[in-house]
C-alpha cells in the first residue's frame, strides 16, 4: 500500500493524529495534468491535507476543500470521500484552475513553493464543506488565506473556528519514481478533567499543576515533536508512517490504528456529462462546437469526451 492514512494516538499526552503517505495517488493525479511544478506540489499539499481531514469524518461522506485565490491561482478543489464500511478505500481527487503567463511570471521573481498561499493565491478564503448526502444540510466554515501555507490556513482555521488546537505538517516533491506527498496532522483532544484518563506517567507527575495547564503542556511537547519530521520523512518510501512515528515520539508511546487505503476518486462518465449537456439548446451546443463535435474535458482526471453536435 503506498497511499494510505494511518490513525494513531500518543500515550500520554491528550493527542491523536493521522500520517498520510500520498506516493501513487498523488502520481496519478499530476500524471494526467501537465501543471508546473509549483502547481502540482500545490495540488498534492491539498490532496494531502483534505485526505488527512478527510479520514476523521466517521460517515460515508465527502470533505470537500475549495481554495478561491485572486492571483497565479483563482481556485483549487481537492475532495475526499470517506469509505464508509471498515475495510474499504478513501477517494481523492482534485485540480487547480491557474493563469500559465502569471505563473511564469511568479517563477521569474523567484517562486519559493514552501509559501504558496501569498505567491500563488494571493488574497482569498479557504472553504471546508462537508456532504453527507442529499437528504442531510451540508456544514461549511471558511477561512481567510492568511497563513503562508495551506496548512497554516487550515490550523488558523481548526484554532479559531473549531477551538480545536491543530498541528499540520504537509511535504511534496517529485522523486525519480513520480510524485510523492506525505503529511502528519496532530489534534489536541479535549480536556476530560481526569489526567488518569488518559493515563501514562505524567498523571503522576507534578501533581499540584492545574491540570488543564498541565493538558495543554503536554499538548504542546507533542506539537514540538511532530514539527520535527523532515521533508524527506514525510514523503519517503523506505521509513514507513509506523517508523516516523516511532522516531518523532517513541519516548512517550504511540498507539497505531488499522490504516485506510486511498484511491483516486473521479466520478465523470460519458453518461453524467451527456446529461450537463442535454441541458444545453441546439444552437448553443452548435456554438460550443468545434468542427462538429463538443468536447468536454473534465477537470479532475483531464479526460475529453466528444459528442456530436446537432447540425446547423
Ligand atoms: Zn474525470
Amino acid at each position: 500500500m503506498t497511499s494510505h492514512v494511518q490513525p494513531f494516538q500518543l500515550d500520554g499526552k491528550p493527542a491523536r493524529g493521522r500520517i498520510v503517505r500520498m506516493h501513487s495517488v498523488v502520481d496519478e493525479i499530476l500524471a494526467k495534468h501537465d501543471y508546473p511544478e509549483g502547481i502540482a506540489i500545490l495540488l498534492a499539499h491539498a490532496l494531502t491535507l483534505v485526505a488527512i481531514l478527510g479520514n476523521t469524518l466517521k460517515f460515508e461522506g465527502k470533505l470537500i476543500m475549495q481554495a478561491k485565490g485572486n492571483s497565479v491561482v483563482t481556485s483549487l478543489v481537492a475532495d475526499y470521500k470517506s469509505p464508509g464500511v471498515e475495510g474499504a478505500q478513501g477517494e481523492v481527487r482534485g485540480w487547480v484552475n491557474f493563469d500559465p503567463d502569471l505563473y511564469d511570471a511568479a517563477v521569474a521573481d523567484g517562486l519559493d513553493v514552501g509559501r504558496e498561499i501569498p505567491q500563488l493565491l494571493g488574497a482569498g478564503h479557504l472553504a471546508f464543506t462537508i456532504d453527507q448526502g442529499p437528504d442531510t444540510d451540508r456544514y461549511q466554515g471558511i477561512v481567510g488565506l492568511e497563513g503562508a501555507t495551506l496548512a497554516e490556513c487550515a490550523q488558523m482555521y481548526f484554532d479559531n473556528s473549531e477551538q480545536l488546537p491543530t498541528a499540520i505538517k504537509l511535504s511534496a516533491g517529485r522523486a525519480s519514481d513520480g510524485w510523492r506527498a506525505g503529511g502528519i496532522m496532530l489534534q489536541h483532544l479535549a480536556f476530560t478533567g481526569g489526567i488518569g484518563e488518559i493515563g501514562g506517567d505524567d498523571a503522576l507527575f507534578d501533581a499540584t499543576m492545574d491540570q488543564e495547564d498541565h493538558q495543554n503542556e503536554l499538548w504542546r511537547e507533542g506539537a514540538i515533536l511532530m514539527a520535527s519530521a523532515r521533508d524527506e520523512e514525510l514523503q519517503s518510501n523506505e521509513l514507513s508512517p509506523k517508523g516516523l512515528l516511532f522516531r518523532l515520539f517513541h519516548e512517550k508511546g504511540v498507539r497505531v490504528f488499522d490504516p485506510v487505503g486511498l484511491a483516486v476518486l473521479c466520478q465523470c462518465s460519458r453518461e453524467r456529462i451527456g446529461t450537463v449537456l442535454a441541458q444545453f439548446d441546439d444552437t448553443e451546443l452548435v456554438d460550443m462546437a468545434v468542427d462538429g463535435n463538443v468536447i468536454v474535458t473534465c477537470e479532475f482526471c483531464n479526460k475529453d469526451f466528444k459528442f456530436e453536435a446537432p447540425v446547423d
